[in-house]
């Protein structure tokens, strides 16, 4: 017999506020846009409030930040919109990091053209998944045209090429993922799988594993080998992927940041006559610490000889292919089987868009993955090819910027970064008060303070390893206490590729891609730091 349970049997129990509080929160009624519209203004208010600061940040300490962050209880009820936005305007907007400020020139983060706000807003509107055509449909060939747009910049084939590849579901000219690290994954695992590939009857490392695979082929280990410059992702592949940290060979990095070839041929032929499968040589095309770029050319050709993949890391530097004027610094990177680019760094993208590409559009095969639900075979789903599943429109930002901004008007950012770097090493080998650490390559900046009991040592580059120690130690607080005024901003690294030798040197770090910093931000960073240094007499007495 049919047993009818009265719907909503517990009624008397349930509080019929929360069902009308949370319906309403998802109705796209008139009521609800006149809302939006209403907190867009304000949020619009909040927002340019903060674009205007100047300051890079407030100087609040961060344990005092914790110390307001401390409640661990879920609210019971739901509290207004309004209350919420008022509470961040309090403890969390004026405290986060003005990225944008023109005198915050030490990260890569930096100032948004306006139009991404918006798109921002559209992208969270429409809530595509782009893991799928069946949550994403129009957005699927969107992306795939985004992508090919940057695969010709870069790869410059001709347009039968991209004829055929630009929107056929096997091919994969590109994949946009969360940053640089995940692209930079995403290539070593392409070229994992492709080189550990099926064969007679071994059905390839994807399937039958790491240990499977390097005895079939004969190998006794597996390597990645790229420079000591190489950004950290690649640890995290080598982890991730069974490779090992140890299995990551950083090969020296010369004076002007760049790999040492001689080096990279012996390693080369050391792994083949020990046996161990490289997996890819990466090359890095703007390093994160000082903007070296590595011979892409010749590492090509090392790479080509030799049968292995060749990666180029331009997660920052890539955008120099728009640059008449510096394109030929990247001279080869049309060479590289993938090349990692990030669209939040000098695409001018908000935070969380990078893209790897691929030169050959079936690389990516040996990565493929398919469910039954989802991502079928010989769909045009683009989950099929990619480490992230359920994946957010972010292509809307690099589509439209690679329409609102342009080539030309790439260029002109690109190159007017490279400009003001020009310019402010210019002031540092001017000043007695610093020492250039490195010629610039392109817009990243490596420089340190030096005390003035010790200029006349560094004129003369004669200083002792425990002078370089002692000024290390100013640097490192200089930089502390910069931060931690929030005037300005400059990062710190450490370098050991300078003059000195090998020896670790603490360097500070300036990146210049705000279109919004002047020269005379510039000036006032370097005056701002000679100030902070003498008010609190570092190196004063230590000397
Ligand atoms: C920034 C950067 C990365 C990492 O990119 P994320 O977007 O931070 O994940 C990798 N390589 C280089 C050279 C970079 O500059």
């Amino acid at each position: 017999m049919l047993q009818i349970h009265p719907v909503n049997s517990s009624i008397e129990t349930w509080n019929p506020s929360i069902e009308g509080t949370i319906l309403s929160l998802f109705d796209p009624s008139p009521q609800a846009e006149n809302w939006e519209k209403n907190v867009d203004q304000q949020i619009l208010k909040i927002a340019y409030q903060f674009l205007r600061q100047i300051e890079a940040s407030s100087d609040i300490e961060l344990p005092d930040l914790m110390a307001q962050f401390q409640e661990f209880h879920l609210p019971d009820d739901a509290s207004s919109f309004d209350t919420y936005l008022e509470s961040l305007t309090k403890t969390l907007i004026p405290h986060s990091i003005h990225t944008s400020s023109p005198r915050f020139i030490g990260h890569m983060t930096s100032a948004l053209p306006h139009f991404m706000r918006p798109l921002a807003k559209l992208m969270t509107a429409l809530n595509q998944n782009l893991v799928k055509t069946e949550t994403a449909k129009a957005f699927t060939p969107y992306e795939r045209q985004a992508l090919g747009i940057l695969h010709r910049s870069l790869y410059q084939f001709p347009d039968e090429f991209y004829d055929y590849h630009l929107q056929n579901s096997h091919s994969t000219l590109g994949m946009v993922v969360s940053g640089g690290t995940s692209a930079n994954f995403t290539a070593i695992w392409c070229a994992r799988n492709s080189s550990l590939g099926p064969k007679g009857d071994f059905k390839g490392i994807e399937k039958e594993g790491l240990a499977a695979a390097l005895e079939f082929y004969g190998y006794q280990g597996q390597v990645i080998i790229g420079s000591s410059l190489m950004h950290y992702s690649f640890e995290k592949a080598a982890d991730l992927l069974g490779i090992g940290s140890q299995g990551l060979i950083k090969i020296p990095a010369s004076r002007h940041n760049r790999i040492d070839l001689d080096c990279l041929r012996e390693t080369v032929a050391e792994c083949r006559a020990q046996k161990q499968h490289i997996i890819a040589i990466v090359g890095i095309a703007g390093t994160t610490d000082s903007g070296g770029i590595d011979p892409i050319e010749e590492m090509a050709a090392i790479a080509q000889a030799a049968g292995v993949h060749f990666h180029v890391d331009a997660a920052w530097g890539g955008p120099l292919i728009f640059s008449q004027q510096h394109r030929h610094k990247l001279a080869g990177i049309e060479q590289a089987d993938s090349v990692t680019i990030d669209a939040h760094k000098q695409l001018y993208a908000p935070m969380g868009i990078g893209m790897v590409m691929f030169q050959n559009p079936q690389l990516a095969k040996a990565i493929e993955k398919h469910a039954c639900y989802t991502v079928r075979e010989g769909s045009a789903d683009l989950g099929q090819r990619s480490l992230e599943g359920s994946r957010p429109a972010m292509s809307l930002f690099l589509h439209a910027g690679l329409h609102a901004i342009g080539l030309k008007g790439y260029e002109f950012l690109i190159d007017e970064g490279i400009r003001k770097t020009q310019y402010m090493a210019e002031q540092v080998r001017l000043s007695p008060e610093f020492e250039l650490l490195a010629e610039p390559e392109i817009n990243l900046l490596i420089y340190r303070y030096i005390p003035e009991q010790l200029r006349e040592f560094v004129a003369k580059g004669e200083l002792t390893e425990t002078q370089n120690q002692a000024i290390d130690l100013v640097n490192e607080q200089l930089q502390k206490a910069q931060r931690h005024a929030g005037k300005t901003f400059i990062a710190r690294t450490i370098t050991q590729t300078t003059r000195y030798g090998p020896m670790a040197i603490v360097a500070l770090r300036a990146a210049l891609a705000n279109p919004l910093t002047t020269e005379a931000d510039i000036d006032a960073v370097l005056d701002d730091q000679i100030a902070l240094a003498t008010q609190l007499n570092l190196g004063g007495s230590q000397f």
